[in-house]
This record gives structure tokens, C-alpha cells and sequence, in this order.
């Protein structure tokens, strides 16, 4: 055979090849349970998540500042509102305001599985009460909506939860290992080891108890519609490690004087270097495995033409993490990222400085601690001269295996609920309260089942933060199989 004839016979048996690869690249198919959504009770749910929301349970980072009696109603509250879990759970209150429920399970050989939330909100930025339709604290039900601080993050979260058991509760149901339902009371202003969540940890580890596994907030069933490429899909995200946090503040020092006879570079010009040397130099970009599971399942839901690519994406990768690294979310997924965020000068425009200081606020993948951060800077900084303080710093989490039993039951239910839906682990970006159980578990999972789409996403933290009444049942009916499975023997 000539030379170009076995090009050509080469080339189509590579593209006939690619063709079948790209048609046998699915999702895997596993056998999912039938979830019972019509055994769940989401006009209570309505009531009951409206009547959390109306309870202020602000936090403050100073706790003195914080109206510890808005605390103590909600758990009235939630002691009237949920009559079988009051009287059949043993509740501990963690001080000053966390809750500890403990559902004994009939077998006191397994190790307990425990579903998180935090009771805290963040209060309303002053001056935008007005904007809201509907009051931040009216737990307003308009029949679409229930509106108010809280509706998203997250007691929505836990009022399902409460309402799942008391539904369990009232079915008698009893599940095989303990259930514990663990409640924060400062998880949006104390991200440090001695909040609320690690009050809880400790008091479990006093208790000699080890978890089988944590479910908190992070992820969320968010709808996905490329048109020709993921026709109306939805993302199950399920968080298994989230990145770490420190504010680190790095001063110049120089003479000072006044300003009518400035040296070439004042303490702010040499800041500036430092500021550049920063920007210039990022942390290394890499996909863990966790995102490249991510790229799998995005990309074997993809439609069949749109598959002669994905179903290549290992070669794709080293051009993949190029383009991550010009989009900032993309490249916040890849990296550890360098933001300069705030700065200071003289005190007047006529004064030289004597201490010139910029912040600036990493996020940290899992694996590069603060000390790594502190030491990345005195190695990219060409300036000499220069005091570093860590402010504030909370390390990356671990990553969590996806291997569990307990990922594969939140995989398998959130495929039940919605089977337009790609399920795959990722990195969480902000912080949640799960991390602090690290001492205590393994099996660390972020993922809320509420289906909502992105623009309401961001309203989380902002103005008229509302949850559709739609994404209820689906909710509720996701918690009632989660703690009937993940409670059961295996
Ligand atoms: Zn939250």
C-alpha cells in the first residue's frame, strides 16, 4: 500500500475509533430508589420555614454583640414546632446557643451519621431595608415565594432537616445507627477554630463519638441549559473539601517627611513593587481530581457530536487549564488566589508615609496552608524590607473521599430526584461549619438539595433573599431518604 493511502486508512480508522469512544462516553448507568415525594408535608415545611425566618438570629463576630434571646426563641420554637422530635430526641445546647439532637439508633456498633446547619444569619446592609419586596424578617409566603434572610442560607436547610425527622418521626421510623442534627450559632462571622461548630466537635469528641459522616450546606441542584451542548440539565454539585482563607497584611517602612521633598520612591511607591510582584506571580494552576471527575461528568452528558471532544478531554487538559486560568472563577477553581484588597498610605496628602500597608485575602487550595502563603510572598516580593502579619486564617479542608457510602447514597438520591441531573463532587469556594468536624469524621459532604437557579443564588447574603416553593418537596423528600439510608447499616 502506498504511504498516503495508509495515512488515509489510518486517519479514518482513528476517526471511526473516536466516533464509537464518543458514542459509548454516557454517564454510568446505576440502578437509583424510588423517592417517595408525596410522603412529605410541605405546607407545615411553608409554616414552619416562614416562622424561622421572622426570628432574628443575627450573629455578630463580637459575641457580646450578639441578641442571644433571639437564639433562645428559635429553639422555642423549634421545641413547639417539631412536638415528636422534642419529646423522642435527647437535645444538648452547646454554649451559648449551638444544638446538639441525638437520635439513638437500634445498634450501638456503628458510628453515627450527623446533618448540619447553622441557625445564624447575616443582618441587612443599613440602607437597603427599602429594597426588599417584601420586609428581610416577614418570612413572607406570597405562594411563590417565601422571602426573607435566612430563606437560602440557610434555615431553609435546617428547618427541612427538623421536618424530614419529625416526618420519619411520625411514620416510626427508626434508624439503625444514631442520627445526630448538629445546629451552629456563629458560622457567618467566626471562621476561626473557636466557633460554634468546634464547640460542637469538641463536645462529640469528649463524648468518644467518631462520625460515619457530615452532610452541611455548599452544594446545590443548579439548572444547567447550553443549548446543543447540555440541553436542560441540572448540576449537583457535592462539595468535598473547601479552600482555606487568610487576610495578610504586608507594611513598608521608610522615613517619612514632607511631601514637598519626596525621595524617587515613598514606603507607597515601594508598595506598589510589592503589590506587582503579587499580581504577576500567581500560585501554580492545577486540576485535582475532584475537577477533572467534574470535566468527566459535565462531559459525557454532553450531546452526541459534542462528545467526539469531551470523550478526548485528558488530551484537552493542558490547553483546558490555560483558558481556567483567564476567567477568575474558572481560575479561583485551580489555583490558590491572590486578591489585594485593601491599602494604606500617609495620613494626609502633604506627608510622606512612614508605614505604607496593602491586605491582601488568599483563598487557599487544599494543601497549601497560611505558612505556605507567608512563604510564597517572601519568595515572589523583590522587596526587601517588608513586615508580614497573618490577620485572619482558617487552613483548606481535606478532600473527602468519593468512594464513601455516604457520597454514593447523596449521588444516588439527587439522580433520583432529578435524572436530568449530573452529579459530581467539587471544591467548595467559600466556608461552611463542616470543615471543624475534621477531627472527628472523614466523610465530609456540602450539598443542599434545593433547586435553584443562580440568579437567586445571589441574592444569598444580599436583597430579597427568597426560595421558590417549588424546590420544597424535592427537598424534603431528598432528607427523608437521605437519613433512612445513611442511617441504616450500609
Ligand atoms: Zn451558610
Amino acid at each position: 500500500m502506498k504511504k498516503s493511502k495508509l495515512i488515509a486508512s489510518a486517519a479514518a480508522a482513528a476517526f471511526v475509533g473516536n466516533a464509537v469512544h464518543a458514542a459509548l462516553y454516557k454517564p454510568e448507568k446505576k440502578a437509583h430508589p424510588v423517592i417517595e415525594k408525596d410522603s412529605v408535608n410541605v405546607e407545615r415545611y411553608r409554616k414552619n420555614l416562614s416562622q424561622a425566618i421572622k426570628i432574628k438570629t443575627i450573629s455578630h463576630r463580637i459575641s457580646e454583640e450578639t441578641d442571644w434571646t433571639e437564639f433562645e426563641k428559635f429553639h422555642s420554637f423549634l421545641e413547639s414546632a417539631y412536638p415528636l422530635i422534642s419529646s423522642k430526641l435527647e437535645k444538648t445546647v452547646v454554649p451559648p446557643a449551638n444544638l446538639v439532637y441525638l437520635w439513638k439508633g437500634k445498634s450501638n456498633e456503628l458510628d453515627p451519621i450527623a446533618l448540619c446547619a447553622h441557625q445564624d444569619v447575616v443582618p441587612v446592609s443599613a440602607g437597603t431595608e427599602a429594597d426588599w419586596k417584601h420586609d428581610a424578617f416577614s418570612g413572607d409566603d406570597d405562594g411563590e415565594f417565601i422571602w426573607g434572610r435566612g430563606a437560602l442560607d440557610m434555615k431553609n436547610h435546617l428547618i427541612c432537616v427538623m421536618e424530614a425527622v419529625e416526618s420519619l418521626l411520625e411514620e416510626g421510623f427508626e434508624p439503625e445507627r444514631d442520627v445526630y442534627l448538629l445546629f451552629g450559632d456563629n458560622e457567618e462571622v467566626v471562621a476561626s477554630a473557636d466557633n460554634g461548630a468546634t464547640a460542637i466537635m469538641n463536645y462529640l469528641k469528649e463524648k468518644g463519638v467518631h462520625l460515619d459522616s457530615v452532610l452541611d450546606e455548599g452544594g446545590a441542584m443548579l439548572p444547567v441549559n447550553v443549548k446543543g451542548v447540555l440541553n436542560n440539565k441540572y448540576l449537583a454539585g457535592i462539595g468535598i473539601a473547601e479552600k482555606g482563607y487568610a487576610d495578610i497584611e504586608i507594611t513598608v517602612c521608610a522615613k517619612g517627611g514632607h511631601s514637598s521633598q519626596p525621595p524617587k520612591h515613598t514606603a507607597l511607591g515601594r508598595l506598589a513593587g510589592v503589590i506587582q510582584d503579587l499580581e504577576n506571580n500567581q500560585f501554580k494552576a492545577a486540576f485535582s481530581d475532584s475537577m477533572k471527575s467534574l470535566f468527566d461528568s459535565i462531559g459525557r452528558n454532553c450531546t452526541y457530536p459534542v462528545r467526539l471532544i469531551t470523550c478526548n478531554l485528558p488530551l484537552l487538559y493542558p490547553a483546558l487549564l490555560q483558558v481556567c486560568k483567564l476567567i477568575p472563577p474558572a481560575a479561583s477553581m485551580v489555583r490558590t488566589t491572590t486578591g489585594v484588597t485593601m491599602a494604606n498610605g500617609s495620613p494626609a496628602a502633604n506627608v510622606l508615609p512612614q508605614r505604607a500597608s496593602v491586605t491582601v485575602n488568599f483563598r487557599a487550595m487544599p494543601g497549601t496552608t497560611t505558612e505556605d502563603l507567608v512563604n510564597h510572598i517572601k519568595k515572589v516580593v523583590k522587596e526587601n524590607d517588608i513586615e508580614i502579619t497573618v490577620l485572619n486564617s482558617k487552613e483548606a479542608s481535606s478532600f473527602s473521599p468519593t468512594d464513601s457510602r455516604c457520597f454514593n447514597i447523596i449521588a444516588k438520591l439527587a439522580k433520583a430526584i432529578e435524572p436530568n441531573a449530573i452529579v459530581a463532587p467539587f471544591l467548595v469556594m467559600g466556608g461552611t461549619d463542616a470543615c471543624y468536624y475534621e477531627p472527628i469524621c472523614e466523610n465530609i459532604y456540602r450539598y443542599a438539595p434545593f433547586k435553584v437557579d443562580t440568579s437567586l443564588l445571589l441574592c444569598t447574603h444580599g436583597t430579597n433573599e427568597r426560595i421558590p416553593v417549588s424546590a420544597m418537596a424535592d427537598a424534603l423528600a431528598f432528607f427523608k431518604s437521605y437519613i433512612r439510608e445513611a442511617g441504616d447499616k450500609d
